[in-house]
């Protein structure tokens, strides 16, 4: 604490704490705080210096003047948004995930264009040649002008419209540009003002801008230091104030959310903040506790807002559908009062008890889980997803992206190491598991320390090329195996594709026969809806027993068993029903089931295959596990064909809209 110096001498301590209450007192003057804030800090100012310096209270009230003081109410980062920079920043750091940049530029460009068309400005010249050609050029950068022929003019329409700019020459007949600027100073105070003349001299310029003009510019005028100068005004004067609904970016996690946010900071030239909301059990940790608890402090938003000193950054909200389910308070009342432009205006943190204007923040969420989000809060939101990577485009993001990264940031330069592609693939497969990024870039960060540990040992010399065995050599055994592909065929044992918020995976639905009375057991934490396609996949096969060859008295006399492992997978939905089925098929006529055919379909109890969702990012979770044919419902085929090559190709796809059409896809040729 700046302002107070802990000290044995009491003498020493009141000293101390006068300066300090000066040094603030001295602040406040200088500093310009909106009327209400200025108020409330002078109150707390004059109560504490009635108050003896050693109680508490007086270190309470000390914390809260200093947060008014830091915190930025009007400080704010200019706006410079550049779309064509907006473009190139986020393809530099990017690759791919072109339809999510593509909506962002147009929600950034929609935003120019709604401040730039908000801005009105007057054009005075008696010359009517460059009156209209002000006038064109600027309604093409879609600001709103009307023009006048001379001050008296001029004054006339400034008395009836309002405006943010007058562009006015200096030289006209009648009321002249300087006596036009003094009136318009006088009359209406916040209009800005650039003068234009053919009779440039320094001191009419100097002159110009001591009367209060924002800019001077001379004769013949150049049109690009024209647009310029009326862009930086506009973006002086005007908030950027975001329309339309709140962004939400959905996906699994490591697909570069953040990253992407961290760049649409970079292209507004913006800071950035990111507040996590997983697992936020309090509307206090939001908002702040009020300053009569012990301890209080302001909540997250405005200590980030403290700590970034501007107004107008832009935060990201991540994981917004991650509030804890006990979360004392409505999450969805203080999210919507946070996120709401007509609500964050006057934003009310309990500890600071005086309204903050958040609405020059730029608000960004995630979600891994959307549907999950209140549905208030769902309808203010514009979802963006994000998908799984497949491994070409994991390999490629890797060679141009991550390995450069990652090998800089260890103080090397990507002349100096080299990841072959083989390596990098050999990474994706052998050493993680996942729909993103994150562990890929972790293992070959990893990898650029041993490396660099092998070249301080000298035991290599630069340039380095990775190859395969040099990933084993370094990274030890292979983490992952490509489960669907190195199993074993057995009867009554399939696999399925499902998909979880971390990306698509696969399970295996292994069932089994046993003496009994016809019950189904069905177990491996399953919720209601998986449990109902068991019983559906159960009748139909039982219905249809004969036409598989199946003795139909092998119900009566037995329990079936379905059980699906893989224990931290969440299994509900109804996507299993036919992995279900043709398990039970595979088990009750003993034909093996091939593992290397991974399958997701809902089943109707006549046997049709029903559409299912998620289906690139099952289709991926198939290739990671190396599984060789994909089955999907029929219905899905359309959409299936619109993805990208690199994942049609992952693996061999197969639609289906009935059981019987797959069973020979599935399972082994019975024995003859
Ligand atoms: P998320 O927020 O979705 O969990 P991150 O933004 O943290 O994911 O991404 C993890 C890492 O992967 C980051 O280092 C990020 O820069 C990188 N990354 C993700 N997607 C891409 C991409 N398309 N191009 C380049 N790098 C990416």
């Amino acid at each position: 604490m700046a302002w107070f110096k802990k000290t044995e001498e009491t003498e020493t301590h009141v000293e101390n704490d006068n300066s300090a209450l000066t040094s603030i007192r001295q602040t406040l003057e200088q500093i310009h705080l909106p009327a209400q804030v200025q108020s409330t800090a002078e109150k707390e100012l004059k109560r504490l210096e009635q108050i003896d310096p050693s109680v508490a209270e007086f270190t309470i009230g000390m914390n809260y003047i200093q947060l008014i003081l830091d915190l930025p109410w009007t400080q704010r980062t200019p706006n410079t948004l550049d779309l064509d920079q907006a473009e190139a920043i986020l393809d530099r750091e990017h690759a791919g995930l072109q339809h999510i940049k593509d909506r962002i530029l147009e929600y950034l460009a929609t935003n120019v264009v709604f401040l730039s068309q908000a801005f009105r400005i007057l054009v005075v010249d008696d010359e009517q040649i460059t009156r209209e050609n002000i006038s064109h050029i600027l309604s093409k950068e879609k600001y709103q002008v009307q023009t006048a022929q001379d001050g008296t003019e001029a004054m006339d329409i400034l008395a009836e419209h309002t405006f943010d700019l007058v562009i006015t020459d200096l030289k006209m007949e009648r009321v002249d540009g300087m006596e036009l600027m003094e009136r318009v100073k006088q009359e209406k105070p916040g209009v800005e003002i650039i003068l234009i003349t053919g009779y440039a001299t320094v001191d009419t310029a100097v002159n110009a801008l001591r009367g209060g003009a924002a800019h001077y510019l001379s004769k013949p005028l150049n049109l690009d230091v024209l647009k310029r100068t009326v862009k930086d005004i506009s973006q002086r004067r005007q908030p950027m104030r975001m329309a339309g609904p709140i962004l939400c970016f959905t996906g699994p996690p490591g697909t570069g959310k953040t990253s992407i946010g961290r760049s649409v900071a970079a292209a507004m030239g913006r800071q950035f903040i990111r507040l996590s909301m997983g697992g936020l059990r309090d509307e206090a940790e939001l908002r702040g506790h009020r300053r009569t608890y012990a301890g209080a402090m302001p909540g997250r938003i405005i200590s980030e807002m403290r700590r970034v000193g501007v107004n107008n950054p832009v935060i990201m909200l991540d994981e917004i559908d991650k509030i804890g389910q006990d979360f004392r308070g409505d999450p969805a009342s203080v999210m919507l009062e946070v996120l709401d432009p007509e609500q964050n205006k006057a934003f009310l943190d309990y500890y600071l008890d005086i309204p903050f204007d958040l609405s020059d923040v730029l608000f960004i969420t995630t979600a891994n889980m959307p549907e999950n989000l209140p549905k208030p809060l769902l309808d203010r939101m514009e979802i963006l997803p994000f998908s799984s990577y497949s491994v070409e485009e994991k390999k490629r993001i890797a060679l141009h992206y991550l390995a450069p990264k990652q090998i800089r940031q260890h103080g090397q330069s990507p002349e100096h190491i080299h990841f072959s592609e083989a390596a990098l693939e050999c990474i994706i497969k052998d050493y993680t598991r996942e729909a993103g990024l994150r562990n890929l870039e972790r293992e070959i960060g990893a990898l650029c320390r041993k490396i660099n540990r092998r070249i301080l040992k000298k035991e290599v010399t630069t340039p380095v090329e990775l190859n395969v065995e040099d990933v084993h050599d370094l990274l030890g055994p292979a983490r992952f195996m490509s489960e669907a592909a190195q199993a074993g065929n057995l009867p009554g044992v399939t696999t399925g594709l499902v998909w979880t918020e971390s990306g698509g995976q696969i399970i295996f639905i292994e069932t089994a026969r046993m003496r009994g009375n016809g019950q189904l057991i069905l177990t491996g934490s399953l919720g209601d809806v998986l449990r109902e396609s068991g019983q559906t996949a159960l009748s139909y096969v039982r219905s249809q027993a004969s036409q598989f060859g199946i003795d139909e008295t092998i119900f009566e006399q037995s329990d079936i068993h379905v059980h699906i492992p893989a224990g931290n997978i969440p299994k509900d939905g109804p996507s299993a029903g036919i992995t279900i089925a043709i398990a039970l098929i595979s088990l009750l006529t003993g034909r093996p089931a091939k593992r290397d055919v991974a399958m997701s379909g809902e089943l109707s109890l006549s046997g049709r295959v029903l559409p299912v969702s998620g289906v690139r990012e099952k289709i991926l979770a198939a290739q990671q596990a190396g599984a060789r044919v994909a089955i999907f419902p029929k219905q899905n085929e359309r959409m299936a064909k619109t993805l990208e090559d690199d994942v049609l190709n992952a693996v061999e796809l197969y639609f289906a809209d009935s059981v019987s059409s797959v069973i020979d896809v599935v399972l082994e040729a019975p024995e003859p």
